[in-house]
């Protein structure tokens, strides 16, 4: 069975890190960063 995993932040399929779906609150680690994590990180990167 392959349900389909849908992001709860973008509503886009989540496929290549479904296994992290879960950890995640069901969205993608880059949606789940941008959401907690990415305010505090802005001057510390520049991947997105
Ligand atoms: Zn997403
Ligand atoms: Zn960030």
């Amino acid at each position: 069975m392959n349900q389909e995993k849908l992001c709860k932040r973008c509503g886009k399929p989540v496929e290549v890190f479904a296994e992290d779906y879960d950890t995640f609150e069901q969205m993608h680690w880059l949606c789940f960063h941008l959401e907690f994590e990415h305010e505090g990180d802005v001057g510390r990167h520049r991947l997105h």
